[in-house]
């Protein structure tokens, strides 16, 4: 099993210097190598491709002994293949008949990670073992930094990686070979919805970690978002502005995991089989449809749920959610089931009927066949524990 561990790093001041100069040097490499793709494009037609900008890396090295020749080669090739990843990405979602946004230069503030795509090579976890209590990771042209391991590392590490996050900075150990914990049977099983008001709710009624804190942090994000659209480029006040909004995404970020860990951690402790919705264009329509009564207008700010920030907040949150479930079900040898969202949150789960006048509020599923009364979400969460069974039972008999 692969899986990461993060921890925060303890730099000195020199040290700190050095990763922020690390940082920015691979920031512009990518942005040069970004303006060069687009330049041979728009001058000549000529697409260039990763193995040629990597091809280029050596000249630039040996130019700038004093500046990008200070780093990692294969840090920087890293960072060749994240643009060529975010062409690629771009290109994919132009052929599924999309229109993406083209890949962007990255300004100060948005390019917070350098990756070592191998351990040995330009970096080291666990430099020094000899010291009796502290970790280490070296960096090369950073030095030996001391890292807070607060957790064991499991397994054998691939690649290192380096993040910013406001004035903190965190290593991200990706390891190959972590042992599975599989957990004892319990004989449950269970559907799962994933909500706006509770980040997941069970066929049994149990809501878990309730997303209040995010909608919270979302609203304050939004209100440093447009006091940074108002201040002047380049001044003083814009870089406080700048700090703020990454600081607010970084709690964001944070909360979110939190919040993903709780709850994937209480499934995969409860039930042998979960079952949840795919998450994919159509769930997010779903969720995205226009509802008169004001669904979601619990957020602090009065904006609904379903716009603009507070949305792709939610769906990014689902997305961790759902990462990390099934990370953790792997390691404990629980079975994940994903099933297609249609029609999951109005339909009735006792006779099936299905309508969309059945949602009374984002709170109350009401049955016009039957009438049938539930919380809206955990009718959905049956419905979807229905439909994952089936499919577990067609495959089964196939
Ligand atoms: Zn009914």
């Amino acid at each position: 099993m692969r899986r990461s561990f993060t921890f925060l790093l303890r730099p000195t001041s020199k040290q700190a210097a050095a990763l922020a100069q690390c940082l920015e040097d691979h920031r512009q490499l990518y942005n040069a190598a970004l303006e060069h793709r687009r330049t041979a494009y728009r001058k000549a037609g000529v697409a260039v491709r990763y193995g040629e900008q990597s091809a280029e890396l050596k000249h630039i090295r040996a130019d700038d002994p004093g500046g990008q020749g200070r780093w990692s080669f294969s840090s920087q090739q890293a960072t060749l293949r994240r643009l060529d990843k975010a062409y690629r990405a771009f290109f994919d979602r132009v052929q599924a008949g999309r229109t993406p946004g083209f890949p962007r230069f990255k300004g100060r503030g948005w390019f917070d990670t350098v990756e070592w795509p191998k351990d040995g090579d330009g970096c080291r976890w666990d430099s020094r073992p000899e010291h009796p209590t502290a970790a280490f990771v070296r960096l090369q042209g950073v030095g030996h930094v001391r890292v807070h391991q607060h957790r064991r590392v499991l397994g054998i590490v691939k690649t290192i990686s380096v993040k910013r996050e406001g004035a903190r900075w965190f290593v991200v150990l990706s390891c190959d070979g972590v042992p599975a914990r599989t957990l004892p049977a319990t004989g449950a099983v269970a559907g799962v919805d994933m909500g706006v008001a509770w980040l997941a709710t069970t066929s049994d009624g149990d809501h878990l970690d309730n997303q209040r804190h995010l909608a919270a942090s979302a609203s304050r994000l939004a209100a440093a978002q447009r006091k940074l659209a108002g201040k002047k480029r380049g001044s003083n006040r814009r870089g406080k502005a700048v700090a703020r909004v990454a600081a607010l995404h970084a709690k964001v970020r944070r909360q979110r995991l939190d919040s993903a860990h709780k709850a994937a951690l209480a499934l995969v402790r409860g039930y042998d089989v979960i079952v949840h919705e795919a998450l994919n264009v159509a769930g997010m329509t779903r969720r995205a449809a226009p509802k008169p009564d004001g669904e979601g207008g619990y957020l602090a700010n009065g904006q609904s749920a379903k716009s603009g920030l507070s949305k792709s907040i939610l769906d990014a949150g689902w997305s961790a959610f759902l990462t990390i479930l099934s990370h953790k079900a792997e390691s404990a040898g629980r079975q994940l089931i994903a099933v297609n969202p249609a029609n999951t949150s109005r339909t009735c789960s006792r006779c099936g009927h299905c309508g969309k006048d059945n949602r009374v509020t984002q709170a109350v599923f009401r049955c016009t066949g039957c009438g049938h009364e539930a919380h809206a979400d955990v009718n959905a969460a049956i419905n979807i524990l229905r439909a994952g069974l089936a499919l577990r039972e067609a495959a089964q008999a196939a």
